[in-house]
């Protein structure tokens, strides 16, 4: 007899675009994981009686994009020390004491950037722009790995400094607004900022690129993201998007579901074709 299969899907508003849909449907037939992933449309308002109902019915595991990432904290019966440590949950999964809340965007990075891409973080300068929640969620892991410093920039500087603040425990780390930054080219600059969704370019000075600066983009597109394009032009060694970060986040996601890792290389190679992404 077929095992049950097992109800997961994805909360967000909007969500059509999503492509986890896809990505854990790949993950379950390559492992033969009895399980569907459904994307749902859900209204903030409607957020915590969705969920609820969702895990009443039988459900299993959800992924929580924007803009419920927030919220789902306080749905969660308990944290693990990441999603606490980023106030941030992108990941639910119901154990047998209750709804447990995890973020799996930090390990997620990490996992492009240095399995995928073979780059160090250990003993590197680093600049993360923005201060919204993806980098809530990535400082921790990148913070792990001793960086020499990250420099958090921000629009709004205010945010910047109470990330550093609230990470400083972690290791060295300072907030800036985007015209403080220095002069001096970073190893790695992560654009985490939502502005390549509306196509502008953080207002950093061309001056922190240098030619073995690698930039990386957490957004990502059919085609090179405005961030991506602008690092290129200012002679970066390489500038990549954060397709490999979402294949990443996901399988994470997946084992902590099924307890089984899925294969990721085979999973993003396709996406990059499908979605004529680079
Ligand atoms: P968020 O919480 O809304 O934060 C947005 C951040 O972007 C804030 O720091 C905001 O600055 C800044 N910002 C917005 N528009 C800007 C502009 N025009 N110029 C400069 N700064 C601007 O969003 P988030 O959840 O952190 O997501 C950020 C990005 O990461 C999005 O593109 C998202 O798609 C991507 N992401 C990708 C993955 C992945 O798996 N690849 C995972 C998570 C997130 P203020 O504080 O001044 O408003």
């Amino acid at each position: 007899m077929n095992a049950a299969v097992e109800q997961y899907g994805v909360f967000g508003h909007p969500v059509g675009h999503s492509l986890s849909p896809f990505i854990h449907g790949m993950f379950a037939r390559e492992t033969g994981q009895p399980m569907s992933y459904r994307p749902y449309d859900v209204a903030p308002e409607e957020f915590p009686a969705r969920v609820r109902e969702f895990f009443a019915n039988g459900g299993r595991g959800l992924n929580i994009t924007l803009p419920h990432k927030v919220a789902a904290v306080e749905l969660s019966h308990e944290l693990t020390e990441r999603a606490a440590h980023a106030a941030s949950v992108n990941t639910l999964a119901l154990h047998d004491d209750g709804i447990l809340g995890d973020n799996t965007d930090g390990v997620g990075l990490v996992r492009d950037l240095c399995d995928n891409l073979g780059l160090a973080i250990t003993n590197r300068r680093l600049l993360v722009l923005g201060a919204g929640g993806a980098t809530r969620g990535i400082l921790a892991p990148l913070l792990e790995l001793e960086p020499e410093s990250l420099v958090i920039a921000n629009r709004t500087p205010e945010r910047a400094e109470a990330l550093a603040a609230a990470f400083a425990d972690l290791g060295a780390v300072h907030g800036a607004n985007f015209e403080q930054v220095g002069d001096a080219p970073f190893d790695l600059i992560i654009n985490a900022t939502s502005a390549s969704l509306s196509g502008e370019i953080p207002p950093i000075p061309p001056s922190v690129i240098g030619s073995d600066t690698v930039c990386y983009d957490l957004a990502y597109g059919k085609s090179a993201t405005a961030f991506v394009r602008w690092a290129e032009a200012s002679g970066c060694a390489r500038a990549l998007q954060g397709l490999g970060m979402l294949v990443e986040q996901a399988a994470e996601s997946f084992s902590l579901w099924r307890g089984v890792r899925p294969d990721t290389a085979h999973v993003l190679a396709i996406l990059k074709v499908r979605t004529g992404s680079s």
